[in-house]
């Protein structure tokens, strides 16, 4: 067997259902290279490493070569991307989602695109059919924040399905961080890239991992490591409330010299000062969010540990 050409990277988390589905998925489109999948399993705690280790071991794919790399327990989603781009072996890579969401019908048409000249093939779901009416909001408006507040321009609905050469995967593997947020990678390396959109396809088996309190905590990494903008927030409010407060000084001083000076107004002057110590208090968040993120930085931790491997 010689060197596979493509690489499909294959994240797996307790998805013992959609492996040999996955599979099964993959065989039946006619790949016109060599290619290898390579299974990342994140610490599954179902039969997903023993599903992955009897596809390896079927020799039914003949012709594709199949491996596997298993985490010592979950590292999440992100670090398994980086493992499999890491230790991939082909020219072009692909990264895939077990659960049948990357429909595979799609990869000729992705291998054509790098043909064509292109240095990598993404994909994006042309609506969010399926999804939660409250989770398509919080996702349109995500969105919108991070165009504002960065300078990475996601794309609305892109996959992490996406056919890269090497030289961007090799981008991608430069960038050490460990608070990683794929989809702002993927936009900041750059790159000659053309999108396919899709409709939005169901899981074939098995739950999402994503809860909503998941993702929005997910979405806040994705600002807190491709923008400083929060950062800058504290500034643009504290010249707004000074000046605030200079323009009401010069009102409330005439007012005592036209009208005199009755006491009243303590209720307000309460409302302020909470509003103020509120004000402060999410700073310091927005600031202590920026310091965890550089404290967990600087322990230059490993992404992952891998507990077990296939043998080549
Ligand atoms: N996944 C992973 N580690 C995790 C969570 C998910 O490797 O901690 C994998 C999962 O097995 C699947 C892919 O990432 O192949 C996408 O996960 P999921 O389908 O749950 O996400 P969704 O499609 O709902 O956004
Ligand atoms: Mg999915």
């Amino acid at each position: 067997m010689g060197k596979p050409i493509l690489s499909i990277v294959v994240p797996c988390y307790n998805e013992e259902k959609c492996v040999q589905l996955f599979v099964d998925s993959v065989a039946k489109i006619k790949l016109a290279v060599a290619y290898e999948i390579l299974f990342v399993d994140d610490g599954s705690k179902d039969g997903t490493l023993a599903a992955i280790k009897k596809e390896c071991a079927n020799k039914r794919n003949e012709g594709v070569k199949m491996r596997y790399i298993s985490f010592s327990r979950n590292f999440g989603k992100e670090a398994a991307l980086f493992a499999g781009l890491k230790n991939a072996s082909g020219e072009i890579i692909v990264t895939m989602d077990v659960d049948g969401q990357d429909p595979p019908s799609f990869l000729p048409q992705m291998i054509a695109g790098i043909e064509d000249g292109y240095d990598s093939v993404a994909t994006r779901r042309a609506d969010r059919k399926g999804e939660p009416i409250i989770r398509s909001c919080f996702a349109r408006l995500f969105y919108k924040l991070m165009c504002k507040f960065s300078n990475v321009a996601l794309v609305d609905g892109a996959r992490d399905y996406r056919m890269m050469r090497r030289k961007v995967v090799d981008a991608i593997l430069s960038m050490p961080e460990n608070n990683r947020f794929t989809k702002g990678i993927y936009q900041w390396v750059g790159f000659k890239t053309k999108w396919i959109d899709f409709p939005n396809c169901e899981r074939v088996a098995g739950d999402t991992k994503w809860s909503f309190w998941k993702l929005f905590k997910y979405s806040i990494d994705g600002i807190l490591a491709f923008s400083t903008m929060p950062l800058q927030l504290a500034s643009g409010l504290g010249a707004v409330v000074c000046t605030g407060s200079a323009v009401s000084l010069v009102w409330i001083y005439l007012r005592a010299l036209i009208f005199g000076n009755p006491v009243a107004g303590w209720p307000s002057l309460v409302c302020i000062v909470m509003f103020l110590g509120g004000v402060q208090l999410f700073m310091i968040g927005i600031l202590g969010a920026y310091m965890a993120k550089i404290y967990l930085e600087t322990k230059r931790r490993p992404m992952y540990f891998i507990a077990e491997a296939s043998d080549s």
